[in-house]
């Protein structure tokens, strides 16, 4: 199973502090990256401006003192915000984005196809004509969102957790409306920029997975190989969030925090490298971790 020349990567966004789950996924990801002979690969994502450099230099500290080791410096998505654009503009010259003038309100209020999935875009300005909008961008006042125009309504990944995995791919947004290059554009540019072939992160990102792997199969970048690890929730079973308290590597203290990890996933040693000797993805717990502090 080794792939000397494959990445798997960690990406966290910058907008809190990573917490116990956040952590035990970032393990995982070393430990299917390590045990595959795989480099690992350290992303800060930080496009959109909710994000702190602040955060992003604890989040690093502390994936660094649990003992996970990445290759090369952490990269910032804010340093390269140019490798975005060239691939909108690449997207755009291929005749395969369009303007979106819709607002939350307007997509959630649009009329929708009898079978089209909950969520997806209901398609209000993708056959739009070059009057029609020139009077959109002049009602609506503010620059306009690009949107893929995908030629598929589904999409299948293989998924290390889950098996095959058949999910929605709707027209999304490349490109949002501020500017900002949307989070589903970010992670295929720079997973093939990086040379990444191994996907692992927590289990609210597998229905993203179906648009992601379309795209980069769009711009001729073989599809990753994803594994969807089941997410962290709080006592009373919700998603384990900042907020529920102790969560946090300075709260729980190093040791306390590896100790809880290897137990969480049926391990005897306390240290990544300990772990890395019992990993087997096959032995992975497929139900979320109840995570009780103390
Ligand atoms: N930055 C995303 C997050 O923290 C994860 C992106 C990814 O792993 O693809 O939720
Ligand atoms: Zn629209």
């Amino acid at each position: 199973m080794t792939s000397p020349a494959g990445a798997g990567r960690f990406a966290p966004s910058p907008s809190a502090d990573l917490h116990i789950g956040n952590l035990r996924t970032a393990l995982l990801a070393w430990l299917f990256a390590r045990s595959t002979g795989r480099r690992f690969l350290m992303r800060v994502e930080d496009l959109d401006d909710r994000t702190d450099t602040d955060i992003a230099d604890r989040q690093l500290a502390d994936l660094a003192a649990l003992g996970i080791t990445w290759d090369g410096p952490a990269e910032r998505q804010s340093a390269h915000r140019d490798r975005y654009d060239a691939v909108v503009d690449e997207l755009a010259a291929r005749g395969l984005l369009f303007e979106c003038y819709c607002s939350r309100k307007d997509i959630a209020a649009a009329p929708r196809a009898p079978h089209a999935p909950e969520g997806a875009y209901p398609g209000t300005c993708r056959d739009l004509t070059e009057a029609q909008r020139a009077q959109r961008r002049q009602q609506t006042g503010r620059p306009p969102a690009l949107r893929l125009r995908s030629d598929v309504t589904s999409y299948t990944v293989h998924d290390v957790v889950h098996g095959d995995y058949t999910g929605v791919v709707d027209d999304f947004v490349v490109r949002r409306g501020d500017g900002v290059p949307a989070y589903n554009l970010a992670v295929v540019v720079d997973d093939a920029a990086s040379g990444i072939d191994q996907v692992v992160r927590g289990d609210d990102l597998l229905a993203s997975s179906p648009r992601q792997a379309y795209l980069a199969h769009l711009l001729g970048h073989p599809p990753p190989v994803y594994a969807h690890v089941p997410l962290v929730l709080n006592a009373d079973g919700a998603r384990l969030a900042k907020r529920d308290g102790a969560v946090t590597l300075a709260e729980i203290g190093v040791g306390r925090a590896l100790t809880q990890i290897a137990e969480s996933l049926g391990y005897t040693a306390p240290t990544p490298e300990g772990m890395l000797a019992e990993f087997d993805p096959g032995r992975l717990p497929r139900a979320p971790w109840v995570y009780r502090p103390g």
